[in-house]
């Protein structure tokens, strides 16, 4: 091998890497919010202690031969934060800004967010530093089975189970579980999620996160006595969540969606767009590209209308859902709010800042926090692990029904422990889950 192609981290992930450890941490943030939850419930220090960590962490290189013959190395990270409830479930990030404590953070909420919706689950997250867009489709395929290669003995259905996340796909997760099962010796189609129907995927993860967003609304629409049918939605994004979060307003709820912000990635700028008759989500699905782009021009066609990107915060609306990024609903943008708008379902994660959160509160908008509003997504990807463990595949009726029924559940549970301590639904959503993964933690010992 010539030592010339022998490749070792990009300079470019290493500056990254270190510019964003030290402008913001995301773990530091994670074990605030736990410690403000633990000081609620008076948790014991040694559990509290416990679960300000990773159980489990690993970090590993990942060498990969890349098409012209160089060899690259890629580091790769895996962090399985808790397991007393189940086995450690989470998605794998490819992104040229990954950090550890990023890991680690996403980690921790994974945690919470099982807990949450009661699944028999821990919290976990991975990552690997790397631009997905900038490998080959064949690259990309050796750099998911390295992942693999490292860690294999460490994961699996009964340890900690893996799924996509950003940069990451359905058709990278049938490489990783084909990798895992050969070195397994068996066919174990359990050990990923997020795989596509033909190799043991789950019916209804598509729309999963979405409609589980539509069903919170539903159930803070029943508390609030406010008919759905007079009611409109302002969305920010029109990707994965965001597409599922308008159709199931539309067809499950019998709303209207005021309009929807989604990025244009040809002007580099985020564009709102509405129609006089409303938004047709179904249509607007059909003009948009696999990054959540709208089509712009067959927009026009049909009516559309054009506004700056930050305008969907201002629009006539009763609920605002936020469904592309973190931090866009901040101390300045909260001013902006329609006086309408009643309810604030975080399909994003973390897109509400404590600001906004503040302003919530004084103006009695109902704020349904992040890790109830889009626990969708992680409770068919449990489905996924039930129907491969039995190796018998629900019809999509059965997923949904069953979606619904934990979601809900969850919601009211939140509720509940907020109203009975007198506190904002994001500390009753921690009260809940931190709650359930203590008592775990007690019950089996570990303190
Ligand atoms: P996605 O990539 O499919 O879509 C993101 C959307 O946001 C796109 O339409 C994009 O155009 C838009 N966007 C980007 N920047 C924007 C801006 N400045 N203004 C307006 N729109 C902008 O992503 P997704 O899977 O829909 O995820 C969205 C959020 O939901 C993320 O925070 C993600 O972590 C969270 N989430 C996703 C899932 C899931 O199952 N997909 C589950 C839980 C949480």
């Amino acid at each position: 091998m010539d030592i010339d192609s022998v490749y070792t981290y990009e300079e470019s992930d290493l500056n990254t890497k270190s510019q964003s450890s030290k402008e913001f941490n995301p773990f530091e943030v994670a074990q605030k919010q736990l410690d403000e939850a633990a000081e609620y419930l008076q948790l014991d220090p040694a559990v509290h202690e416990l679960l300000r960590w990773p159980k489990r962490e690993f970090s590993f290189t990942i060498p990969v031969r890349m098409d012209d013959g160089s060899l690259r190395v890629f580091q790769g990270y895996r962090v399985q934060h808790n397991d007393a409830c189940g086995p450690s479930k989470g998605g794998i990030r490819f992104h040229p800004h990954e950090t550890l404590d990023t890991v680690r953070a996403l980690a921790t909420w994974m945690t919470w967010k099982c807990a949450m919706v009661n699944l028999p689950l821990g919290g976990g997250k991975g990552g690997v530093i790397v631009d997905s867009a900038s490998l080959s489709l064949t690259e990309k395929e050796r750099l998911c089975r390295g992942w693999v290669d490292q860690i294999w003995q460490n994961i699996g259905p009964r340890q900690d189970v893996p799924a996509p996340d950003v940069g990451t796909t359905a058709l990278m997760m049938s490489w990783m579980m084909d990798e895992y099962s050969k070195l397994k010796g068996e066919f174990t189609p359990g050990s990923f999620t997020g795989k596509p129907l033909a190799i043991g995927g789950s019916k209804g993860r598509t729309q999963a996160t979405g409609f589980g967003v539509v069903f919170t609304v539903r159930e803070a629409m029943k508390y609030l006595k406010i008919d759905a049918k007079k009611c409109s939605v302002a969305i920010q994004g029109f990707g994965n969540v965001a597409q599922y979060a308008a159709i199931g307003f539309v067809e499950l709820l019998g709303g209207k969606v005021a309009c929807v912000s989604c990025w244009d990635h040809d002007d580099r700028t985020a564009y709102t767009y509405s129609h006089p008759d409303g938004v047709d989500p179904v249509f607007l699905q059909s003009i948009t590209d696999q990054y959540g782009t709208v089509d712009k021009k067959k927009a026009f066609e049909v009516g559309y209308i054009q506004e700056d990107g930050e305008a969907w915060i201002a629009k006539e609306a009763d609920v605002l859902i936020p469904a592309a990024l973190e931090g866009q609903i901040n101390g300045e943008s909260v001013q902006r709010i329609h006086e309408r708008v009643k309810i604030v379902a975080e399909g994003a994660n973390g897109p509400c800042t404590p600001e906004a959160d503040h302003y919530f509160k004084e103006n009695k908008i109902f704020n349904i926090p992040d890790f109830l509003c889009n626990a969708g997504g992680v409770t068919v990807s449990y489905f996924e692990m039930v129907q491969n463990a039995y190796n018998y595949y629900w019809d999509e009726t059965a997923v949904h029904e069953r979606l619904d029924a934990k979601i809900t559940t969850a919601f009211w549970n939140v509720l509940e422990m907020a109203q009975q301590h007198g506190v904002h639904n994001r500390l009753g959503a921690y009260l809940v889950a931190v709650n359930r993964v203590a008592e775990a933690v007690r019950l089996r010992g570990w303190v």
